[in-house]
This record gives C-alpha cells, sequence and structure tokens, in this order.
C-alpha cells in the first residue's frame, strides 16, 4: 500500500528535526525546512533551492506542504482593509483581514495588523456577531492559521507586524492549535511577529484564561466583554450560562495578578441596552479592580444574515453616545480607543465574517473585488 505523505506545514521545529530524522536525515535539515515554510512562505519543495536535489526528492514521496487556496480577495475604495476568502483542503471557507493603521503618526504607519481566523465558523451563538450564524464546522489546524499569514503576506505591500486572534471562531476552543501556531509565527527564524504584537480574543472562557496565566503566555489577552450585567450577557452571549460574569472576572483578576499584564476589554455599545450611567459606574468599578485597557467597537451591522428575535433589537449607539461614554471612563483613568469601521463597507469589520452563501447579494457599496482563479 501506498504510504500516506505527512503534511508538515504547522509542524514545529521539534516535530520536523523528528521528521527528517525519521527519513534518515540530519537534524539541521528541519531548520532549513522551517525557515523555507514560514519566513519565506514556500509552497513547494521546489522552491527550497539550498536543500539538495536528492533530499528534496525524498521529500516529495513522503511529504506534502498543504496551502489555502485563495479564492477572492476584497479591497475596500474607502479604507483599504483588505479581506481575503481562502478554501481549506476539505473545500470548506474561512476569510482573514489585514488591516491597515487607524491613526496617522510614523510609527502606526509601519504597523499592519493581520485578523486571524481559528475555527470554520463558531458555536457560540452571540447574537451581534455574523459568524455564529454559520454554526460550527471544525477547528482550523496550526498550518491553516499560518498559512493565513503567509497568503496575506505575500499580498502585503510592507510587512505584517502584528496579528489579532479576532476572525471567525473562538480560539480558546482551538488552544492547543492556536499556541502552536503563535509559538511558530513569533519565532525569529519564522516571521518573527513578537508576542508583544499578537493578541488573542475570547468571548470568555475563564479557565483558559487562568491557563494562559498559569503558562506564562505573552500574548496580549483581550475579552469581548459587552455587559458586566450577568443576566443581559447570557441573552447576549449564551457563553456567560458556562461561564458567568463572576467567573470570568474573577479569572481575570487571577490573570493579572500572575502577569501584571492588563487585558483589553472589548465593548460594542447598543443603544438603551449597555451604554447606561450605570454600565459606566460598573465599568469603572471593574477597572478598579482589574488594570484594563478599553476597545469600543462600534456595532456592524449584520442585516446580511437576516438577523431575526433578539438579535434584531440590537442597535448601535449613536456616534455622539458613544464619544460620551469612552469619554466618561477616560475621566476614570481608563485608556481607552474608540475603534474606526475599517473595512464595513466590504464586510471585513469585526463580527462581519462569514462565508458568501450567507449573505444577501445586496451589497451597499461596490469594492474592488479581484477573483483568483
Ligand atoms: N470569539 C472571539 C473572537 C472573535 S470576535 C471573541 O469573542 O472575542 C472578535 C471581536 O469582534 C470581538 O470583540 C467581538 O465581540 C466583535 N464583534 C463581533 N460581532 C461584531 C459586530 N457585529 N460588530 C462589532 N464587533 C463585533
Amino acid at each position: 500500500m501506498k504510504k500516506k505523505k505527512k503534511n508538515i506545514r504547522g509542524l514545529s521545529l521539534k516535530e520536523l528535526q523528528d521528521f527528517v530524522e525519521s527519513l534518515g536525515e540530519r537534524k539541521y535539515r528541519a531548520a532549513q525546512l522551517f525557515s523555507w515554510m514560514y519566513a519565506k512562505g514556500a509552497q513547494s519543495f521546489d522552491e527550497m533551492t539550498d536543500i539538495s536535489k536528492e533530499f528534496r526528492v525524498v521529500l516529495e514521496h513522503s511529504a506534502r506542504i498543504d496551502s489555502l487556496d485563495l479564492v477572492r480577495k476584497s479591497v475596500s475604495p474607502t479604507d483599504g482593509t483588505t479581506k481575503f476568502l481562502f478554501r481549506l483542503n476539505d473545500n470548506l471557507m474561512i476569510e482573514s483581514v489585514l488591516i491597515p493603521p487607524e491613526e496617522t503618526s510614523p510609527a502606526a504607519e509601519r504597523r499592519l495588523t493581520l485578523c486571524l481566523s481559528t475555527q470554520v465558523g463558531c458555536p457560540l451563538d452571540c447574537k451581534f456577531c455574523a459568524t455564529g450564524t454559520m454554526g460550527f464546522l471544525r477547528n482550523l489546524t496550526a498550518g491553516e492559521i499560518i498559512d493565513q499569514v503567509t497568503h496575506a503576506q505575500r499580498h502585503a505591500s510592507r510587512r505584517i507586524t502584528n496579528l489579532v486572534y479576532m476572525g471567525m471562531g473562538e480560539p480558546m476552543l482551538n488552544y492547543e492549535e492556536v499556541m502552536k501556531s503563535v509559538d511558530i509565527l513569533s519565532d525569529d527564524r519564522s516571521l518573527n511577529i513578537g508576542a508583544k504584537h499578537i493578541a488573542i480574543s475570547t468571548a470568555g472562557y475563564a479557565d483558559k484564561i487562568r491557563q494562559m496565566a498559569d503558562e506564562d503566555r505573552k500574548e496580549k489577552l483581550a475579552i469581548s466583554l459587552h455587559t458586566l450585567d450577568n443576566e443581559k450577557r447570557t441573552q447576549l452571549m449564551p457563553i456567560t450560562k458556562k461561564f458567568s460574569v463572576d467567573d470570568l472576572v474573577e479569572a481575570l483578576e487571577y490573570y493579572y495578578r500572575k502577569t501584571r499584564r492588563r487585558p483589553t476589554f472589548e465593548y460594542i455599545p447598543f443603544d438603551g441596552f449597555n451604554d447606561t450611567k450605570e454600565d459606566i459606574r460598573r465599568f469603572v468599578k471593574l477597572s478598579k479592580r482589574i488594570p484594563c485597557k478599553v476597545n469600543i467597537i462600534p456595532f456592524h451591522s449584520i442585516a446580511f444574515t437576516g438577523a431575526s428575535g433578539f438579535a434584531a433589537t440590537l442597535k448601535p449607539t449613536p456616534r455622539v453616545r458613544m464619544e460620551a461614554f469612552a469619554q466618561a471612563l477616560r475621566e476614570e483613568n481608563i485608556t481607552v480607543m474608540v475603534r474606526s469601521s475599517a473595512g464595513e463597507d466590504i464586510e471585513a469589520a469585526c463580527g462581519q465574517l462569514a462565508v458568501e452563501e450567507k449573505k444577501s447579494k445586496a451589497k451597499s457599496k461596490p469594492t474592488i473585488t479581484e477573483t483568483v482563479s
């Protein structure tokens, strides 16, 4: 029987070493493979010109480098946000988004952020998020997470400097593969994107937050908080039934005490739902307990999913009141950023990622779309 070729994209250096040794080759070959795949983005063994022809033939017979298939690249004509649609080997689809900097300082202008998916769909069913309407199909492998960066880098005009694990899916439900991808991408023999420039966002897995603290993981931690009212949060984010607001806050307190790293809270103000004086008061109280940063994210429409019931009642807080909400927190010495809605015109903004067939054909604005064979 013909031996199945091993997919090596996604293997760590140690795993590559074991693999080349199993082929009777010297260990240093693993470092070459690692650098070709992850630093140089090689898609085939042919490209690996400093590896001997003989060994490349051996590799061809025993290994393969699985790649995502780039189906479409859409560029926002208003802000340059670029959305990539990828097909996986089993024909499922995922999206990633390249986000240009919002600020205009020279330091910010050198920044280029990629928003990565960690699952196909998502099981959490947060009422405001388009991805939730797809349901959950499967976890991505570390190789599939990494390859989103490899492809995006090829299309980017400069180096990708930051990664946010905030695309489709819940990273904490795919913890092992997510952390493996982080370890590979942050390696200085790979793309060398330091942990300080990588953010992992969770809907509230208190157990994994504690695990990150125990493992002393250096990535930035973001929490999609959205309200501190347990009942409202249960309505908005069913995960609250598993980990209550109190469980979450306790885990974050543990995280902060252990790591001294400030988590970032993401907060979408919904008109009349979580944007009142009482909400501000609770938030301020929380910030006294857990030093934190706050990202206010405007609610991006997910009307294209045909939302109904409670989801359909959610409306964005008007801009002026959103700014006032942010200002009230700043007055209490909380660091607050109000996010722009980069990519909203191409449905690439936070929470708008869902594969094509779920969307209505009607698009509000034209986009530059390049279909890649
Ligand atoms: N599951 C993870 C990561 C994916 S969501 C998490 O929950 O954090 C990434 C961010 O987009 C989260 O802060 C989420 O709350 C936000 N988001 C989801 N839907 C949104 C929408 N319609 N408008 C604005 N932000 C949204």
